[in-house]
Order: C-alpha cells, then sequence, then structure tokens
C-alpha cells in the first residue's frame, strides 16, 4: 500500500519516480487532485498530515537532467545488482485516502489498474530465471484486487516469498479464511506488513482518517493471534526520535498482546517522508563518499516494481515502487529491458532513498 512505502530494511528500508523535471505546475495539480479525492472520500482526513515536510518549494531547475544536476555536477545513478526482490502493484484503488499517500491511492483513484493473475504469472517465471528469492504487492490496497488471492497463492507454490503490505483492514478481512489456509500450507514464506502510521491513535487518525485506529489495529491483532509473519511499517513525527518511537510502539504492541519486536528494524519498519514538491539536495557522485553510502545498499539496486498503468495495454517496469507515474523512471515491458541503471531525479531518490533525513552537503 503507498505508505505503505514499499522500503525494507537495508539500512532500515527495502519498494515511486518520474519523468523528467518534476515542474511546479504538475505537482500542484497533483497536489489539488489529490486533495479533491480525498474531500470525496468518506473518513478522509480533513485536516494537514502530522507527518508532513515543512520545507521550501522546490525550485523546477532541479531534477531536471538524468545526467547533471541543477549546479552542473554529475549526477549519481544506480546499477541494478541482483533482482533480489519483485514487486507487483495491485492498482491503486484503496479503502482509505490517507493525506500523503506518495501513490495518491484513494476509493476513486485507479490509475493503476488492477495487474492480473496471468500477468503476474509471467513475470514470476522471468524473475526466477533471473533469481529473484523474494516478491512483494503493495497498492492501494492489495486485498482490493479481485485475483490478489490467485496471484499469492502462485507466488507462494513456486517456492518463493511473499510480502504484503496492507491496511489489516475490511479489504483483508474478508479474507480471513483463504489466509489461514495460506498460512497452513506456507507457513512463514508469507509476511503481511500493516501500515500503522504512528504509535498513537491521533497521529495515525491525523494521516488515515477518523475511525481508521481501531480497525487498523484490529486486523493486527487477528495476525498476530493467528501466528502470521508480520511486521509494522510506521512514522516519525516532526521532532520525534526514533528511540522514542519505538519505545511508543513497544508500548503499544505489549498493551495489545501484538507479537512484534519494535526494537528489531525488519519488523518495525520505520519510514523518512517524502514530499515530491519540497527542495531537497540533488544526489551527486561525491554523496557516496560523503554519506559513507554505496549505491549497492540503494533499493532501486536489488528491485523493481511492475505496475499496469491505465490506458496502457499491458504492465510495465518502474525502477521502484516509490515512482510509478513518471515514464521517466520506466524501464520497459520486461524484466530484462528493465535491467539498466538508474539515474537519482527524483526528489525520492534523495529525500527517501539516499538522505533519509542526512545531509550531503561537503
Ligand atoms: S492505506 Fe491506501 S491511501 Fe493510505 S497510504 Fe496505503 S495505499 Fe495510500
Ligand atoms: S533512488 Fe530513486 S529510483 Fe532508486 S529506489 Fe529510490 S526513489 Fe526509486
Amino acid at each position: 500500500m503507498g505508505t505503505d512505502r514499499v522500503w525494507q530494511p537495508a539500512q532500515e528500508i527495502r519498494g515511486l519516480c518520474r519523468e523528467n523535471a518534476p515542474d511546479v505546475q504538475l505537482t500542484e495539480t497533483r497536489t489539488q487532485t489529490r486533495a479533491q479525492s480525498r474531500t470525496q472520500s468518506r473518513n478522509a482526513p480533513q485536516g494537514p498530515s502530522p507527518f508532513r515536510v515543512e520545507a521550501e518549494a522546490l525550485p523546477s531547475e532541479k531534477f531536471s537532467d538524468p545526467q547533471l544536476t541543477a549546479k552542473g555536477e554529475r549526477r549519481a545513478s544506480v546499477p541494478l545488482k541482483t533482482l533480489e526482490t519483485l514487486w507487483f502493484n495491485t492498482g491503486t484503488l484503496c479503502n482509505l485516502a490517507c493525506a500523503t499517500c506518495y501513490i495518491e491511492s484513494s476509493p476513486t483513484n485507479d490509475a493503476l489498474i488492477y495487474i492480473g493473475a496471468e500477468d503476474v504469472s509471467r513475470f514470476l517465471d522471468e524473475a526466477q530465471n533471473m533469481g529473484t528469492r523474494e516478491i512483494g504487492f503493495t497498492g492501494g490496497e492489495p486485498f482490493m484486487n479481485p485475483h490478489f488471492l490467485a496471484m499469492l497463492d502462485d507466488t507462494l507454490a513456486r517456492g518463493l516469498e511473499a510480502l504484503v503490505l496492507s491496511n489489516a483492514m475490511k479489504p483483508m478481512r474478508r479474507h480471513e479464511a483463504a489466509l489461514l489456509e495460506l498460512r497452513e500450507r506456507y507457513g512463514d514464506r508469507l509476511t503481511i506488513r500493516v501500515s500503522l502510521d504512528h504509535h498513537t491513535q491521533a497521529g495515525h487518525e491525523g494521516e488515515r482518517g477518523p475511525r481508521s485506529w481501531e480497525p487498523g489495529l484490529a486486523g493486527l491483532k487477528w495476525l498476530s493471534e493467528n501466528g502470521f509473519s508480520i511486521a509494522v511499517a510506521g512514522r516519525l513525527l516532526p521532532g520525534e526520535g526514533m528511540g522514542d518511537a519505538r519505545e511508543g510502539y513497544a508500548r503499544l504492541f505489549a498493551a495489545e498482546n501484538i507479537r512484534v519486536d519494535a526494537h528489531d528494524p525488519m519488523r518495525l519498519v520505520l519510514f523518512p517522508e517524502m514530499d515530491e514538491t519540497k527542495d531537497i539536495a540533488e544526489i551527486t557522485t561525491d554523496c557516496w563518499g560523503i554519506l559513507g553510502k554505496s549505491p549497492a545498499d540503494i533499493m532501486c539496486a536489488t528491485s523493481r516494481m511492475v505496475v499496469h498503468r491505465k490506458g496502457e495495454p499491458a504492465p510495465r517496469v518502474a525502477t521502484c515502487t516509490l515512482i510509478p507515474y513518471d515514464k521517466g523512471f520506466d524501464m520497459g515491458e520486461t524484466l530484462a529491458e528493465a535491467s539498466s541503471e538508474v539515474a537519482l531525479n527524483h526528489p525520492h531518490c534523495a529525500r527517501f532513498c539516499v538522505l533519509g533525513g542526512a545531509s550531503c552537503s561537503a
């Protein structure tokens, strides 16, 4: 699911990018469209997100050239090392309309249509030939896709691991019997990662809307009580430290008897914030040395995402979970075509993947 962001912990992360320049007019239009979509959605949050990024607007000259930054320095890029994880976006429709959903999901947004089980199967064949071991599913809410259980079964029956990002609300709960059967057959090869945006109801509902806390928590408890392999995706409020957040989640999990170790970064993944309209430094080739990071640590070194955009005849491969719409981050029709290196030419590359709150100015 959208912030049901799709990273995993290489550094605390394992899961979105767009064409050429992020021009301000386009991002403003998107912001308006998202706001309109939200106001049309029942139970959508009415105010600004408590997790919003406070920064100046992104200057239009930034992220406009895949090779060079606005200052004329060489832009960093990431080669594909191995395709460890292949993500499928199951479709953008969602039962919620969260305030900062990076993929702009809502009950009405079908910009990414429901992907079909046969298309998934074809990509699974190709991924297995490339040595992929893990398949991720994100949305929207994956359990809203009518073909989702079939593709999940197909994945697990092949001996692959599956990671499903869900809000654990009604769309998932409708499939309890089928999920219990999958757990019986495949055990811990199926992991469901539930987005609980904050360890407080006010933080969570500020982002996800009223009446989203109890059902989400109940879904997480159901998974826990029934022995599923589970993880939780959370966020930090402005000024909240990582340690304080983990303590907060630990108290919640203990009080609710939820089997998640809040101090294990694989089980409680805390994500940095994203906002493509806000200013952020561009990543140059020198940043790797300054930050002590390697291109191999970045999500697009080991993963790709398959999306089926509305109006396109077939699914296509995007660089990552974070940039599904931008044609500049479309890699082709097959995984083989999608194996070339990725220029870090999007604000998400900088704010979310490389900097994650750090700075790379010398
Ligand atoms: S629950 Fe739905 S609207 Fe909220 S972040 Fe996830 S995909 Fe987006
Ligand atoms: S660096 Fe950019 S392209 Fe690579 S995973 Fe991150 S957002 Fe996606």
